[in-house]
């Protein structure tokens, strides 16, 4: 087996006991392999939890300052080795060089971030109803965490729930998307030479079966999932069944809305970077727009005409905009939609097809498609695609923007375009998301602020920013008496 076809269980790179193994190819030249890794089952997972359980008996008392020091220094690691894992990134994935930079750092970000926590970490002090009694709250580690994640952001969401998960005191199982299990190699191996002790991080290559046995797994008190609704939906009953504590991030359809007094030239460059960086592959990207109808002729020309010159190719190349997606299994369904959106009469501005055209011929390549003339009730207007599509309505005033934006079963992200500012905050009241842009696009996420949506987009939770500490932790009150006498609360009163 080669080298990259690896677990790391106890500190130790090591193979799967199914001895089974999966490819990892780079989805912009299928030619290219990027290694063979381990299709891992419930045996394996049974290691994994069984090394993370022994860790945590230390791990937990090691002091969150001393935590710290070795997130800050994998931080560290990672940005002296951030081109490289770029470059593997762009390769694995396909998304264009610079976001996977952009990737990598908010990696770096996040450590920097959680690791301050470690010198935070606040509770509450407060009062008492009983005199010479001491009130206070604490966060207490949960025990080990069973983490999945998706493709889409190889480095930065396993970050966004490692670190997190470690700063707060527990130990992880964690299970990376089959699509990208080199990149995660690699945000491993940064813990591990920053210093992380043996078995606190645990990582299991494959997919259903190894992800299903996290799930299941009695030990495992906590999951952390992040990716589509319908695998949510089962994750979610599971853990429901078990009452094990479950935090979902799933997907979304996220609205753009251009108001008539917006700066038009913004809102384009908006619209172009959210429906189609990443190929349309964010959780957070823009998949509808709502432009006021005195703006709806220029903006729909424009957007068609940029979308079109968009360079299409490997994103290791300068000059390419967009990158392949992200297997054939994608490329196909987001095709597929398309078809539906063409069925169910939406008129195709540009793109639906999948190209072959030379040097793309051997990846798997979606034009930048747009639409026009959607119907609210239409498919490509409710499901999320994941993919280069976007759709374009117009509208007759900012009341028909904030209903249409809320017609989903999705609430992640959203953004308004405008310079009335009690229209921006009657957005920042109205919409149904977790999210609001003014005058931004639907993308860009901060590691310091909460990620996470409403409705079908997830449960609650939010990642990233001081919330990320509410998953991964559980509040203990603490009361201390120091009045000598046995003291009843609710029923001694002086
Ligand atoms: P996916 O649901 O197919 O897979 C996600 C992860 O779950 C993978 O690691 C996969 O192996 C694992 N998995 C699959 N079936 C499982 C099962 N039955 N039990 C346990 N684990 C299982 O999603 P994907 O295709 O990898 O990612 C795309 C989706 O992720 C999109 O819907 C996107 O919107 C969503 N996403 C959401 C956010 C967010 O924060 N809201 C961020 C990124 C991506």
């Amino acid at each position: 087996m080669a080298k990259s076809a690896w677990n790391f269980i106890d500190g130790k790179w090591q193979t799967s006991s199914s001895g089974e193994i999966f490819e990892s190819r780079n989805p912009a030249d299928q030619r290219d392999v990027i290694g063979n890794y381990p299709e891992s089952n419930q045996a394996d997972v049974e290691k994994a939890v069984q090394a993370a359980e022994a860790a945590y008996t230390d791990w937990r008392l090691v002091p969150p300052p001393k935590r710290a020091d070795i997130i800050l220094k994998a931080s560290r690691i990672l940005l002296e080795r951030k081109e490289t894992i770029a470059r593997l990134m762009t390769r694995e994935m396909g998304k264009v060089l610079k976001e996977a930079r952009g990737d990598v750092q908010e990696a770096i970000d996040m450590a920097q971030y959680v690791a301050g926590e470690g010198r935070r970490l606040f509770g509450q002090t407060t009062t008492s109803e009983l005199r010479n009694k001491f009130a206070m709250t604490v966060r207490m580690p949960i025990g080990i965490c069973g983490l999945i994640t998706p493709w889409n952001f190889p480095v930065a969401i396993p970050s966004w729930k490692i670190l997190p998960a470690l700063i707060c005191g527990n130990t992880v199982v964690f299970k990376p998307a089959e699509d990208t299990p080199a990149c995660a190699v690699e945000f491993v191996k940064a813990l591990e030479d920053a210093g992380l002790p043996r078995g606190v991080v645990n990582m299991i290559h494959g997919g259903v079966i190894a992800g299903e046995a996290i799930v299941h797994h009695p030990k495992i008190r906590l999951v952390s999932f992040t990716g589509s609704s319908e695998v949510g939906r089962k994750v979610a009953s599971q853990c429901g069944k078990n009452l094990k504590r479950c935090s979902l991030e799933m997907g979304g359809k996220n609205a753009q809305i251009v108001m008539e007094d917006a700066d038009l030239e913004l809102a384009l460059e908006g619209a172009l970077w959210g429906a189609f960086g990443t190929s349309g592959q964010r959780c957070t990207a823009t998949s509808r727009i709502y432009v006021h109808q005195k703006l709806y002729d220029r903006f729909r020309r424009t957007l068609v005409e940029r979308a079109k010159k968009l360079v299409l190719g490997n994103g290791i190349k300068a000059g390419v905009d967009v990158g392949p997606v992200i297997n054939g299994e994608q490329l196909k369904r987001i095709h597929h939609y398309v078809e539906i959106g063409v069925r169910e009469g939406a008129k195709l501005e540009c793109g639906g097809r999948i190209l072959k055209s030379k040097g793309l011929e051997r990846g798997f390549f979606y034009e930048p498609t747009i639409f026009t003339q959607v119907k609210p009730e239409m498919t490509i207007m409710r499901e999320e695609i994941f993919g280069p599509v976007t759709c374009i309505m117009p509208i007759k005033n900012f009341d028909q923007a904030i209903q249409e934006v809320n017609r989903t079963d999705y609430g992640l992200s959203s953004s308004i375009y405008t310079h009335d500012i009690d229209r921006a905050m009657k957005a920042i009241r109205d919409i149904e998301a977790g999210i609001t842009y003014i005058n931004g696009p639907t993308i860009g996420a901060e590691v310091h602020l909460p990620f996470g949506g409403v409705k079908c987009t997830g449960n609650g939770h939010r990642e990233a920013g001081e919330t990320a500490l509410d998953i991964f932790s559980e509040w203990k009150s603490v009361f201390i008496d120091y009045s000598g006498k046995l003291q009843k609360a609710q029923i001694d009163a002086d």
